[in-house]
């Protein structure tokens, strides 16, 4: 697929710059594809799947076009719903970073009239609006259509099935013939073509075509995480398998320095690969990758594009892929030459819809999994202990050592507590002083069963009603900081001065943890096991 760089595409300094400052490294196929037609002044009809960049695709032509000295309306775009409006305005201040003396105005219902009016009344070059209430608009005739040049039809599709098609033509034949034309849609169904035949003249099809593409067979699991618990996520995967090579994909530079300083901060050995780096910069990040000096490698799918490294065993989606063929190159990276590989992927709300598409797309399976819990990833750091101890045994070579204990033994020391203050000394690193101390706890002792019979423990927290703290404000903290669901969470109580709260034993640790130290609404609190003399207060 050819895409382009910003740089090669005629845009103005100011929207480039825009750009970058976005992140965007290189145009998506269908921004590389639109963006100079619509530039020639063409009428275009854009189809690419829903996440491939449609909004920049009109929006940068869109600004360039958009004489700054005139000051009357000249580009209407208009979008499906409120949200969708107010997300390509969002993208639009984006882009305009540079250009400031542009004016953009939103107009959606749902907002006070009046104060669309006087918005408008300041004037506006360029006006994006659901159909409903851009109508309403030039009906009181505080739109004046006389000056559009260029009408844009965002998400046809969904306009339609939303019922905005007598809308659309009303508004369509309202605006002067000459003007430019262009519909974006993820699919074109014959109403739309019917739309395109009526209002569209000789327009451009631009059409993002897909090659199939074969999946390595390897293990492809996502996890439903937060955008603020990623980080956290990555680390857990990072300690529970150990890979020796990895790569997490970002989909832009600025995420891939920000996950970069995140991961070296926490200790691990990390570089980022993005188009800003010198080809000579590049190579030292390389060399450091294939010798092993980097373990990880944080890396944009452009810069990830030259990479010819072959045993790589876990590639990590920190962010979605923009495009279903971006998603493919990337796990292709791992289960090189019929080698084991694992790829994950990182899934918020409402992304599992862009996770299906990939899914169709490649035509194999992302199952779900549970992020590993800290118990887990202990089990898994000890076993891998134990089967170095056993192996370091069988080598022998151990004389010089087993004098060192023979000679604690003579001190009256039993080899039993000898062996496990070892293991402690290796292993405590991992979950720490603190953590440490949960261990000696004997949950059974502490257990409370819940409502679906499971194992659960009860957590005291320093802080209850007086703090003004509510059910809600306890299942925030809880799910933003350690990213486990509210739903496992079990009966919170709230009294005066403390609160408890049930949680299944797996995940006790995991969220003494990640609260320990930290804030519920502002205030800074403790966490622990809860003692059983405490929790008979009164509510
Ligand atoms: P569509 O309208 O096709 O569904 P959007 O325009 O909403 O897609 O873009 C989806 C996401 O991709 C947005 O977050 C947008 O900022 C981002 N994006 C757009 N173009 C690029 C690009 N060239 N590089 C990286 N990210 C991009
Ligand atoms: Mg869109």
């Amino acid at each position: 697929m050819e895409t382009l760089k910003f740089e090669e595409m005629n845009l103005s300094p100011e929207i480039c710059r825009a750009v970058a400052d976005m992140g965007f490294e290189e145009a998506t196929p269908i921004q590389s594809q639109a963006i100079s037609v619509i530039m020639e002044g063409k009428d275009v009809i854009g189809q690419s799947q829903t996440g491939t960049g449609k909004t920049a695709a009109f929006g940068i032509p869109c600004i360039e076009m958009i004489d700054p000295e005139d000051r009357r309306l000249q580009a209407v775009i208009l979008c499906p719903t409120r949200e969708l409006a107010i997300q390509v305005s969002e993208e639009f201040r984006k882009l305009l970073k540079y250009k400031d003396s542009i004016r953009v105005v939103p107009i959606y219902g749902g907002q006070p009239i009046d104060r669309q009016i006087s918005a408008l009344k300041k004037g506006a070059q360029v006006i994006i609006g659901t159909p409903g209430r851009v109508m309403d608009h030039m009906k009181r005739r505080t739109l004046k259509m006389e000056t559009v040049k260029t009408v844009i039809l965002d998400e046809a599709d969904e306009m339609l099935d939303m019922g905005f098609r007598e809308d659309i033509e009303t508004i369509l034949i309202k605006i002067p013939p000459e003007r430019q034309t262009i519909l974006f849609s993820a699919t074109l169904s014959k109403e739309i073509l019917d739309i395109t035949k009526r209002f569209l003249t000789e327009p451009e099809y631009i059409k993002v075509i897909r090659k199939e593409l074969t999946v390595p067979n390897i293990d492809q699991i996502y996890f439903d995480v937060k955008e603020k618990t990623k980080l956290d996520a990555l680390t857990r995967l990072m300690d529970m398998y150990n890979p020796k090579l990895s790569i997490v994909f970002c989909n832009t530079k600025k995420r891939v320095d920000d996950v970069v300083e995140l991961l070296q901060g926490r200790g691990y050995f990390a570089e980022g690969l993005h188009g800003d780096l010198k080809q000579p910069q590049r190579d030292v990040v390389m060399k450091k990758f294939r010798n092993g000096t980097i373990e990880i490698l944080v890396a944009t799918d452009v810069a990830a594009r030259g990479i010819d490294v072959d045993d790589i065993d876990m590639v990590i989606n920190y962010d979605i892929p923009q495009d279903e063929e971006y998603y493919v190159h990337r796990i292709g990276r791992t289960g090189r030459a019929g080698r084991s590989g694992k790829a994950f992927t990182f899934c918020v709300g409402k992304e599992i819809y862009k996770l299906r598409d990939i899914m169709k797309y490649t035509k194999t399976k992302i199952i779900q999994q549970k992020l590993p819990t800290l118990s887990d990833i202990e089990e898994a750091k000890t076993n891998n202990f134990i089967d170095k101890v056993k192996e370091t045994i069988e080598e022998g070579h151990l004389t010089k050592y087993i004098n060192i204990v023979e000679s604690m033994l003579e001190d009256d020391f039993v080899a039993m507590d000898i062996a496990a203050a070892l293991m402690k000394l290796h292993l405590a690193d991992f979950s720490g002083d603190a953590l440490d101390a949960i261990d000696d706890i004997n949950f059974d002792g502490c257990d409370a069963y819940g409502d679906s019979g499971e194992k659960t423990v009860r957590l005291f927290i320093n802080a209850g009603k007086k703090h003004k703290i509510r059910t809600k404000d306890v299942l925030g903290a809880i799910a933003g900081e350690t990213g486990i669901s509210g739903k496992v969470i079990g009966s919170i109580d709230i009294y005066d001065d403390y609160t408890f709260v049930d949680v299944p034993s797996e995940y006790a640790k995991d969220v003494i943890k990640g609260m320990k130290n930290n804030k519920i609404k502002g205030k800074k609190i403790n966490i622990e096991i809860a003692k059983k003399t405490k929790g008979k207060g009164k509510k």
